[in-house]
């Protein structure tokens, strides 16, 4: 064991001649034995000896010590990476882009805002921008990220409503996984239908039926309401599934 005690004696050689002698592991500054004479007296400058021992001590310590700040810099990562993906966090990623089903909420907003270009202009609000041009580009959906529930596991569920439109700033905000109805609900009323009214419900059924290419059954409805959403969604589940809910991929054994 060589360091530590000062008395502690190492082996000191010469980098030139290779000549060596033994000398305390700390030798003072002007100790002689730390500098081969004989080489000396040929250069300039005064040769040093090394400690083999000391010089691979060094080295182990150098090895240790970078295998400490690896370690280090390892567990730096892992603390942000499990910061950055707790169950929240990660649902919070997911359902911001995508509804029900996975639904691709900005695709389908852009989808079913160009089928207003089709719609029979009788049934169109024609004081909107929309009626006018037909140009218009789509709303803007944000997902809210308030009144979020978000279990141990990452389920996912709102309290409060389930969307809101923001007609005069063409904006929409939805809850975390909104339904396909949903979100045509609030496509409908930045479309410049402002009350659940008879015409409102007129387009969201010409929507739904235009946009699945199936018909939807009015001839339960008694009053005009949120009950007409809850009545769609239930026509129109299979559809909605089957369009955006990707098969579940068979790995072969
Ligand atoms: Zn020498
Ligand atoms: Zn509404």
């Amino acid at each position: 064991m060589v360091g530590g005690d000062p008395m502690t004696q190492t082996r000191w050689k010469c980098p030139t001649c290779g000549h060596g002698l033994l000398a305390p592991t700390r030798p003072r500054l002007n100790d002689v034995r730390r500098y081969c004479l004989p080489c000396s007296s040929k250069s300039t400058v005064l040769v040093e000896r090394v400690a083999p021992a000391l010089e691979a001590q060094r080295a182990k310590r150098n090895v240790a010590q970078r295998e400490r700040e690896r370690k280090a810099r390892q567990q730096e990562r892992d603390r942000k990476h499990r910061a950055n993906n707790t169950p929240r966090k990660v649902a919070q990623r997911k359902w911001s882009t995508v509804g029900e089903y996975d639904m691709n909420i900005e695709r389908e907003t852009s989808r079913l805002w160009k089928l207003f270009a089709k719609m029979p202009p009788t049934m169109l609000q024609a004081s909107t921008a929309i009626g006018k041009s037909k140009r218009l580009d789509p709303p803007k959906v944000a997902v809210k990220q308030k009144n979020w529930n978000v279990d141990r596991e990452g389920r996912t569920w709102s309290s409060g409503a389930l969307g809101y439109a923001y007609t005069s700033q063409h904006r929409i905000a939805v809850s975390p996984k909104v339904s396909w109805v949903t979100l045509a609900h609030e496509i409908v009323h930045c479309a410049g239908y402002h009350y659940h009214d008879r015409a409102f419900y007129n387009a969201l059924k010409w929507l739904t039926e235009t946009r699945f290419k199936t018909s939807i059954d009015y001839s339960k409805v008694t009053r005009y309401g949120y009950a007409i959403d809850r009545m769609i969604e239930q026509q129109t589940d299979d559809i909605v599934r089957a369009e955006f809910k990707k098969p579940i991929e068979l790995k072969p054994d």
